[in-house]
């Protein structure tokens, strides 16, 4: 007898249709035989085998990196480093030490009990960046406890090619596994929009919900499951009818974006015949690659905040020149706007440790950051100028509130011309993301070339909602009338000024005819949006 269909809705972390078998992973951290109490004459050997298995998990990951970095991304590799500068961090390993020799745990115990205190500390911080270290240090956790349970291979390794996995949480080591594999689905209870899943998944283009209760018991290995990402809804069991339903779906999904690939190199025109450049928005020599293949006309804001990671002193000139010359050298001598660092807030950098605000999302963000940092802003305005010799450069200032944001930029670009003895002008606009930017737009147009709207903060600040923080998703709403208003009053303030997007509600299909009719004449999104963003252009009126 045919079970009966489940539908249980989801939160979207990446769109798509997916369809095959589950596969349910039960997560090494709910087992129980690695935990045990233990007598004092047990302590010595436990603590053997706990640095024997740091030994394993850590040759493991000087693989995992190596092995990455040779057959696909340098970003995925970077993780598996710091996966590695972790789990050899001295502290961490005598205070796992510790609680075997003190408290009488055995080695899994111990690391159970630290990590999970470790994870604790970093979910509390609201940072996508604490979110993300969580994740690390549950994924380092669960590799321990395998190697201490004496499990050599990692669970994905049995992963049935087209199948659709459903777990509690996908972390780092995972994605790597996913993949190599070809499957069709991630079904997670956990996950928030700006988890390392979502950004892996949507970078793959591997269809995902999270947010599913239980899911983990609801589904068993081999049942059968339809997911649209889209609409946010999964079928377990679908009857014949949800079959056929879904096959003409994906039917048609997948012509429209065969259709929309092959046009990606042509140009955006609107029904009316009105050419709208469609950017990308970058941040590695590997994304704007992407872009490039995917169609951009352009690079519409490469993010240089990568460049500050994982370090614990800001880069210098001729660092950050090379690494930025080869972030957008596959463009080539189409135009590149190129964002001032972005700290602060939701991009917190390690050296900033010492700046502790207690509302950092109305703190010492953006330009606000620099201005208290001008060592830091003349060093990209000196890298800045120099690349504009080779290229088609623009300089975006974020998070620009008021007119004086904008002159301190513009005299210290100045100067930093006469200082390096370059006549080079380079051309020089805000991002809008605040309100108060937005309607008053006119006092900061003597002062910009272009305008760009980051819609992404600027629905935050809007609606006075954490783009960060899931309880307050419905108030985070980037269609809203509201954000559409914000950008008719500063089209209608200043008609000639060049505007863009480059928030993600560039990315939206579905807006992107109230966007044109905005007077914004440039869009920038991320690659994989590149195809349907100018399809959806073309059907504008
Ligand atoms: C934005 O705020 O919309 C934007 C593009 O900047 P970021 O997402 O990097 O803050
Ligand atoms: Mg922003």
């Amino acid at each position: 007898m045919p079970k009966e269909p489940i539908r249980l809705k989801g939160k979207k972390l990446s769109g798509g249709l997916g369809c095959g078998e589950a596969f349910v992973y039960e997560d090494v951290m709910n087992r129980t035989d690695e935990f045990y109490d233990i007598e004092d004459e047990q302590v010595f050997s436990e603590i053997k085998r706990l640095h024997e298995a740091l030994k394993q998990v850590s040759s493991q990951l000087e693989g995992l990196a190596n092995d990455v970095r040779e057959e696909m991304d340098t970003d995925l590799s970077d993780v598996f480093q710091a996966h590695r500068m972790i789990i050899e961090d001295q502290t961490l390993q005598e205070e796992v030490e510790r609680e075997v020799s003190e408290e009488l745990m055995s080695a899994g115990s111990a690391v159970k009990t630290v990590f999970r205190r470790w994870e604790r500390r970093f979910q509390s911080m609201e940072a996508k960046v604490g979110q993300q270290k969580s994740d690390d240090i549950r994924d380092l956790a669960r590799q321990l406890i395998s190697a201490l349970a004496g499990v050599r291979r990692h669970a994905f390794e049995e992963l049935p090619e087209g199948c659709i996995l459903v777990a509690n949480r996908l972390l780092p080591s995972d994605t790597l596994f996913l993949m190599r594999r070809d499957t069709a689905g991630v079904l997670l209870e956990e996950g928030g929009a700006g988890s390392h899943a979502a950004l892996f998944a949507n970078e793959i283009g591997l269809p995902c919900l999270a947010g599913l209760e239980n899911i983990v018991q609801k589904v068993k290995t081999g049942d059968q499951i339809l997911i649209d990402a889209g609409a946010q809804e999964i079928i377990i069991h679908p009857s014949q009818e949800d079959q056929q339903n879904f096959e003409a779906k994906c039917e048609d999904a997948s012509k429209s974006r065969s259709l929309a690939i092959h046009q990606s190199t042509q140009p955006a025109v609107t029904k009316q015949g009105v050419r709208i450049s469609v950017f990308a928005n970058v941040g590695s020599a590997d994304d704007t690659r992407k872009a490039v293949e995917m169609g951009a006309e352009g690079i519409g804001l490469y993010r240089i905040e990568r460049i500050y990671l994982n370090r614990n002193t800001p880069p210098g000139a001729n660092e950050m020149y090379e690494e930025l010359k080869a972030g957008i050298e596959p463009i080539g001598d189409r135009s590149v706007y190129i964002r001032l660092l972005d700290a602060g807030a939701d991009k917190p950098l390690p050296f900033m440790e010492q700046l502790r605000e207690s509302n950092p999302a109305l703190g010492l963000r953006g330009i606000r950051f620099l201005e208290n940092y001008p060592e830091l802003l003349d060093t990209q305005l000196e890298v800045l100028l120099r690349l504009s010799a080779d290229f088609d450069l623009h300089i975006l200032v974020p998070m620009v509130t008021l007119p004086q944001d904008m002159e301190l930029v513009k005299e210290r670009l100045d100067a930093m011309a006469d200082k390096i003895g370059t006549g080079q002008i380079l051309p020089i606009g805000a991002m809008i993301e605040t309100p108060a930017a937005a309607l008053s737009a006119k006092a900061l147009a003597e002062h910009v070339d272009f305008l760009s709207f980051g819609t992404n903060d600027l629905t935050q600040y809007a609606f006075a909602a954490d783009r960060e923080n899931a309880a307050v998703d419905t108030y985070f709403d980037d269609t809203h009338a509201a954000v559409f208003r914000m950008l008719e009053i500063v089209h209608s303030d200043l008609p000639d000024i060049p505007l863009s997007v480059c928030g993600e509600l560039a990315g939206r299909p579905e807006a992107i005819r109230k966007l044109l009719a905005c007077g914004v004449t440039t869009l920038s999104v991320a690659p994989p949006r590149l195809p349907e963003t100018k399809q959806a252009v073309r059907q504008s009126d």
